[in-house]
């Protein structure tokens, strides 16, 4: 039992973590500079969202990133490990709204809030580079990159119709709408709503973007890349131009099957597609085919596509002539063809097209076979489903008979012989709707004059500045349309009184080229320094969550492939690799429900609390310990017991020992002078070693990590040391305690500094750097084991040191002579002396 000593030995995370993080900064130990002599490492978690609910699950993602960070720097490199805050945006406008505080004093608090806990964790931000983008300073960069987007014709105003979510009183960018829904209100489906908005034209860059994934193999996982491809969806396929009978007027498709071109029994048209209006005019069919498509344009293309929901079309009374065989089909208006899709019309082809089938079953038109199956001929009256395999062209004139895959390209050159289609590719993905209806963002600059249009505001004007004397409570909108002296304005072009812009720049831009700005932050008369940007970036390791796939990483991607096609930048992609980390869940006191953390579930762990009762050591270690950092886990108060429990013990045997240890000599050892037990002990220490780094390395598996830096810790428990002991032993004893704390230094790194400077050394444990592998002591030191059969010495055999019973005893009985001496005998039991005897007792 050891007696607590006078000072030093009780363990109080609260004063040892506050006077290192004071040293850290007085030292100025994260703050990076540009250092050709040392490799540089930019790290970076995705830029929050101040809210106001920071809970363990965000800190989680922050200790991911500290951890990478301080790893690397320990290996000597030069880090940029930057933080700031993505501040614009809906929520500080509504709390406005209901509460009547200020978007930007809610915003401010939070952020100063936001501060204090991260900083109370100990992240090694460097905090001379922080951003907030709704400071002038940053976002008349938006404004700037906006202009630089329009001069590219990369930014356009169009009327179309738009995403628009009621409750957010804005419309969304594709993007943001997820099934139907709001990302913000899942509640809330998504109306549609004809608008004049403002695009970026994301889809000029599709190609680029599809093709660069290759680059990101490597560094990406996986499922983010394919959600990436999914959502550009390029597919190669054929125009075929479809004219319609009665009028003449071109109505093509894209198709990726114009092998079944010959097989077209209807055409089904997207409910928006200007035909309509322009043919059914004046028509016996005008109100019933525009009702039905007014009320389906009312639906989200989510909703109308959706497997469950029910096909449904009119016919319009018009027929279309397809154009390589000169025969006349209906014309229908469906709900499952879309306006975004292609040209907004699809030749239906039921007898290989399931939905096509679906619906030509449900309105009784006529199947036509143009694929058959050798095996299986078809016949269309038989058929209950759509035949969707490869096969043999039949009723497909010059086509007849040649297996349908080889006809692909062949049918579409005779189209395009013929003047009437052509190859094409199509693309999912559409242009990206940057324009907001809400105030709390950066103003678009542009001024609205009645002689020139849309004029943009000259580069010497901007920022165009948010005005702060807004009312939010008297009417719902966008207060900036009531704002006068906001409005008003001159035309830079003619000088005649001209109107501002009044739609805000969504954060989302706002939030793509951050990693930019945080290399020159301070910078007045660039976004950016270019040498500097083209030193740091790409980003080597980003970090954050998964429901960016299509959003914020996509996004980044586009501009930053824009601003090397201008010039700006000598890389094309800004993240080098990409971690997406799983989420904390807790299961609700009150219904027993295990979700992801969440205010509005009530099973949020406040990190404030937490870290007044255990530190921020303990929440940090406890946050990766709970399992692999890319799953998500489930909170467990025990479990923070366990990790609080595992420092205090580390730190009470430092102060028991620290005279042994500060004793002891260091330096390199020679296991040759080494008894088994601290040959035992030394190999640890560097097996321990060279796994950690294997798993710092290799994918993040810090949980494992953290166990085995664990196992040291009671193998270096269980060596018995004394003030007695040869010197050599408190040597190998020493090292394995520094060892612990040196590999421990990442994930709680104030307990480490402190113990570091315990054992002796100056303080500073990053310079000290991590520890290195004795390739030497990994061997384990043999033992020769003698192996009896029924009390008789029948074999020897040669074991590592220390091997588990159970390994020593497959050893046995896998050695030859031993098997020799079984044969025909049965096992009944086997004794396992350690480092000694084995008994088999056998009949
Ligand atoms: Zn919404
Ligand atoms: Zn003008």
């Amino acid at each position: 039992m050891t007696v607590k000593q006078a000072t030093g030995a009780d363990y109080i995370p609260d004063a040892i973590e506050r006077k290192w993080q004071q040293r850290w900064a007085e030292a100025r130990v994260f703050e990076a500079e540009a250092d050709p002599a040392r490799p540089k490492y930019y790290v970076l978690e995705m830029l929050p969202y101040p809210s106001g609910t920071l809970h363990m699950g965000h800190m989680r993602n922050y200790t991911i990133g500290d951890v990478v960070a301080r790893y690397k720097r320990m290996r000597g490199f030069n880090v940029l490990h930057p933080m700031g805050w993505d501040a614009f945006g809906l929520p500080a406008e509504n709390a406005a709204i209901q509460h009547g505080i200020e978007p930007r004093t809610w915003t401010l608090n939070n952020i100063a809030e936001f501060k204090r806990v991260l900083t109370r964790f100990g992240f090694s931000y460097d905090w001379r580079r922080e951003i907030s983008t709704c400071e002038p300073e940053y976002y008349r960069w938006n404004q700037w990159f906006f202009l630089r987007m329009l001069e590219r014709n990369l930014a356009y105003r169009k009327r179309s119709r738009v995403n628009w979510c009621p409750k957010c009183e804005t419309v969304l960018a594709n993007e943001q709408v997820v099934e139907g829904a709001c990302w913000r209100h899942e509640d809330t489906p998504v109306e549609q709503k004809e608008l004049e908005q403002w695009f970026l034209r994301i889809t000029a860059y599709a190609e680029e973007l599809l093709r660069d994934i290759a680059l990101l193999r490597q560094g990406w996982p996986e499922r983010v890349l394919v959600m990436q491809e999914n959502w550009i969806g390029r597919s190669e396929g054929a125009r075929i131009d479809f004219v319609v009978t009665e009028t003449g007027d071109p109505c093509p498709v894209f198709t990726t099957r114009p092998d079944t071109v010959y097989g077209v029994t209807f055409m089904a048209i997207a409910p928006e597609h200007p035909l309509l209006q322009k043919i059914m005019r004046g028509r016996p069919r005008e109100k019933e085919v525009m009702d039905f498509a007014r009320a389906q344009m009312m639906i989200s293309a989510a909703q109308r596509t959706d497997d469950a929901t029910r096909k449904e079309g009119v016919f319009t009374g018009f027929h279309v002539t397809n154009p390589y065989t000169g025969e006349a089909v209906p014309l229908w208006v469906t709900n499952y063809v879309l306006m975004e899709y292609g040209s907004g019309a699809v030749m239906a082809v039921p007898a290989h097209d399931q939905r096509d089938f679906d619906f030509a079953k449900t309105y009784g038109l006529s199947v036509k076979v143009v694929i058959q199956d050798p095996a299986r001929p078809m016949d269309p009256s038989s058929m209950d489903s759509a035949f969707v395999e490869d096969g043999v062209m039949v009723n497909s004139g010059p086509f007849n008979g040649r297996p349908n895959r080889e006809v692909l390209r062949d049918i579409v050159r005779y189209a395009k012989e013929r003047g009437f289609g052509d190859f094409e590719i199509n693309y999912r993905i559409r242009d990206w709707l940057i324009s907001r209806q809400r105030y709390w963002g950066a103003p678009i600059p542009i001024i609205h004059c009645p002689e020139c249009g849309a004029v943009p505001v000259p580069e010497k004007d901007l920022p165009v500045l948010l005005p702060d004397d807004v009312d939010f409570r008297a009417e719902r909108g966008n207060p900036l349309e009531r704002h006068e002296a906001f409005l008003r304005a001159s035309c830079p072009k003619c000088g005649a009184p001209a109107r501002r812009e009044t739609d805000t720049i969504a954060q989302w831009l706002c939030s793509c080229w951050y990693f930019l700005r945080f290399v020159n932050p301070r910078l007045r008369d660039r976004p950016f320094d270019k040498d500097d940007v083209n030193a740091w970036l790409p980003v080597d390791q980003y970090i954050g969550g998964i429901e960016h796939a299509v959003l914020h990483l996509l996004y980044s991607r586009f501009v930053v492939k824009v601003l090397h096609d201008a010039g700006y930048v000598s890389f094309v992609e800004p993240f080098g690799a990409l971690f997406t980390q799983g989420m904390i869940c807790k299961r609700s006191e009150k219904t027993g429900e295990l979700a992801k953390m969440s205010k509005s579930k009530g099973n949020v762990v406040s990190p404030d609390e937490l870290v007044r009762e255990y530190g921020a050591d303990t929440l940090r270690l406890y946050t990766l310990f709970i399992g692999p950092p890319e799953r998500d886990a489930e909170w467990s108060d025990r479990g923070i017991e366990g990790a609080a429990r595992f420092l205090k013990r580390l730190w009470a045997r430092f102060y028991e020992r620290r005279e042994l240890i500060a004793a002891a000599g260091s330096g390199r050892l020679d296991v040759s002078k080494m008894d088994p037990v601290e040959r035992e002990l030394y190999r640890q220490t560097h097996q321990t070693i060279a796994d950690v780094s294997r798993d710092m390395e290799g994918g993040f598996h810090f949980n494992g990590a953290i166990a085995r830096i664990m196992e040291l810790a009671n193998a270096a428990d269980e060596c018995d040391v004394s003030r007695e002991s040869r010197p050599i032993r408190l040597a190998v004893y020493r090292e394995a305690m520094e060892t612990i704390v040196r590999l421990l230094a990442p994930f709680a790194p104030h307990i480490a500094e402190e113990l570091w400077t315990v054992a002796g050394h100056a303080p500073g444990i990053i310079k000290a750097g991590w520890p290195e592998v004795d390739r030497t002591a990994l061997e384990r030191e043999t033992v020769e084991i003698v192996v009896q059969v029924n009390g008789k010495v029948r074999s020897r055999i040669t074991v590592p040191v220390g091997l588990e019973s159970g390994d020593v005893e497959k050893a046995a009985l896998a050695d030859e002579r031993v098997k020799r001496f079984l044969e025909g005998l049965t096992v009944r039991k086997v004794i396992v002396v350690p480092n000694r005897l084995v008994n088999i007792a056998a009949s």
